[in-house]
């Protein structure tokens, strides 16, 4: 058995019939796909009870730099380096457009999957392609920007059920001069003269907002932010009027998830070794010895108490994996 503890972010004590500790890709011609698990640092995923399979836990920490003609930089980096220390790296070196990404815990090659953002920055802005290892055909593939389909929290690959392709690395197209990007609220309104600055200031309120995960379990923020018609967000706004709602795309709204969740009464909340962070209700917390069904409890209440308030499905962001795979929260 392989010990998933040290892997998952939530911290939950289950385990895979097999796992594997992966630094290099020639080392992937070993593996095939069947039942295998990919993880990066585990900060996204929610294990329902053991794996049976073999979980990949991709530590792939390659680097390299390439200053181009047009004074950008093109930066290669391995999917298994930690995204934040990537950053921190960067801006030393004088290579910009990552400092809003500062802090969001996991690893390189998963951040396209879901395409992460915080702070008016997604990831999928700033990529030129995204290399991946396919586990059944044992080939290299590069996926041009445009293949990856970026989208809100998605991507080619988070849709992709088919091929069993593992992001081997991630190429950035990056800039040498420091345009910061400071138009989200807590940012909005202070000049930033240096990217340390903007990087420092995202960092502050991050851990203001967010419980760390070293020290209470968590995978971020649970649910996604619901996108929903204007229509439905104006009928909603007209009844609630502190309710904070963000242009979308030309038919739709965003609501904020955490709005939604404290409004229904269940900010701070408290079921058995489970809970809801204290300044974020979007975060599910383990308070101790946390047991899997307790977070699928807890996030299936919450569900239920934000339908029967504002008539909004919430749909969990993390990804959740049962003993064969990913699983669809519809079937829990
Ligand atoms: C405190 C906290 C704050 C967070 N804040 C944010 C935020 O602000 N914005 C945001 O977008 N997210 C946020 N997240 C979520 C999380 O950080 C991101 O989703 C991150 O990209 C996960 O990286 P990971 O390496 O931990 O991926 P994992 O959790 O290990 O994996 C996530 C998914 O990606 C797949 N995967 C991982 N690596 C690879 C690979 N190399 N190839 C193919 N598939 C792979 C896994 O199979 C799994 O399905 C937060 C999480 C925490 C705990």
């Amino acid at each position: 058995m392989f010990d998933l503890a040290p892997y998952n972010t939530f911290r939950l004590n289950v385990k895979s019939a097999d796992g594997a500790v992966i630094t290099n890709v020639a080392e992937l011609d070993h593996f095939h796909a069947d039942n295998a698990l990919i993880l990066g640092h585990g900060s996204d995923v929610l294990f329902t009870d053991d794996f049976s399979g073999t979980v990949l836990v991709n530590q792939i920490k390659s680097l390299s730099v390439e200053k181009l003609e047009n004074g950008k930089f093109l930066v290669k980096a391995g999917s298994g380096l930690i995204l934040d220390e990537l950053i921190e790296s960067l801006i030393a070196q004088g290579i910009y457009g990552l400092e809003n990404l500062s802090l969001i815990p996991g690893t390189v090659g998963a951040a396209p999957i879901q395409n992460v953002g915080a702070y008016g920055v997604e990831i999928g802005d700033l990529i030129k392609e995204v290399v991946v290892y396919d586990l059944q055909r044992h080939i290299q593939e590069v996926y041009s920007k445009e293949q990856c389909e970026f989208g809100y929290r998605d991507s080619y690959f988070k849709r992709n059920k088919a091929r069993p392709l593992l992001i081997t690395q991630v190429v950035f197209e990056l800039s040498s001069t420091f345009n910061p990007k400071a138009e989200y609220s807590g940012l909005k309104g202070i000049t930033f003269k240096t990217p340390q600055e903007l990087r420092n200031k995202v960092i502050e309120l991050r851990k203001c907002k967010l419980p760390d995960p070293k020290l209470v379990g968590n995978a971020g923020s649970f649910f996604k932010n619901p996108i929903v018609s204007k229509e439905l967000a104006s009928t909603l706004k007209q009844k609630y009027q502190d309710m904070p709602v963000y242009e979308f795309d030309e038919t739709s709204m965003k609501l904020a998830a955490g709005w939604l969740i404290e409004k229904a009464g269940c900010k701070g909340i408290t079921h058995g070794n489970v809970g809801t962070w204290e300044h974020q209700s979007l975060v599910i917390v383990n308070r101790g010895e946390a047991k899997p069904h307790e977070v699928v409890a807890l996030a299936k209440y919450i569900m239920a108490e934000v339908f029967n308030k504002f008539g909004i499905k919430l749909e969990p962001e993390v990804r959740t994996y049962d003993s064969k795979g990913e699983v669809s929260w519809d079937r829990l």
